[in-house]
């Protein structure tokens, strides 16, 4: 069924704009009145001083990244570079380093001599979590990048990355790997072959 639309007449009122603006005006101005000289508490201003003012975030927000810890304090991490593969804005760094001759994981897995992320970069997509075979690398802290007017700052590297605990304070995370000296070890590494 059609409906017929009444449209308002054109006078020269509405056509020059003139009584609609002014109603906005004062809609504004009213508002600037009332949040320059009211309480507080009684302001309507949706807006923080951020950064001295910060809102709660919710229990969903991730956060920025951190890298995990194995029990020892080294890197959960195995610099295999599936997170900087995956990762669609290319801000993750990373240097792949060997282990030391006599260290037990030495031709098994390597680790990363350098992490770096890039977090003005980063669009915080989570790919580098899920792509990560080792819970190396979460998203779990809650917190945001702090505010900077250098840029430097937002480049953080292994140490900062692995200086920040998950939401919960931790550090440690399990690997879901058979690592050398577990009894699940199967002993193979890349002189043994698979
Ligand atoms: S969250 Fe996304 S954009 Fe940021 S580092 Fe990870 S994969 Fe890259
Ligand atoms: S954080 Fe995970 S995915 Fe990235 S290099 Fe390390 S082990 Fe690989």
């Amino acid at each position: 069924m059609a409906y017929k639309i009444n449209k308002p007449a054109r006078t020269l009122a509405v056509q020059s704009y003139v009584v609609e603006a002014t109603k906005g005006l004062m809609i504004t101005g009213a508002r600037f009145f009332h949040n320059t000289f009211a309480k507080a508490e009684n302001s309507k201003i949706a807006t923080i001083r951020y950064p001295e003012e910060v809102r709660e975030y919710p229990e969903r927000f991730r956060g920025v990244h951190r890298l995990t810890h194995r029990t020892d304090g080294s890197p959960r991490c195995v610099a295999c570079l599936c997170c900087s593969t995956a990762c669609p804005a290319q801000c993750i760094y990373i240097e792949p380093a060997e282990y030391a001759p006599e260290d037990p994981r030495y031709g098994y897995e390597r680790y990363p001599r350098a992490f770096v992320i890039d977090e003005l970069r980063c669009i915080f997509c989570g790919y580098c979590v899920e792509a990560c075979p080792c819970d190396a690398i979460r998203m779990d802290t809650g917190t945001h990048v702090p505010a900077s007017t250098e840029r430097a700052h937002f480049i953080f590297d292994k140490e900062i990355l692995m200086s920040i605990p998950g939401r919960d304070g931790s550090y440690v995370t399990e690997n879901p790997r058979h690592e050398p000296g577990d009894p699940s070890f199967p002993g193979i590494d890349r002189k043994h072959g698979h």
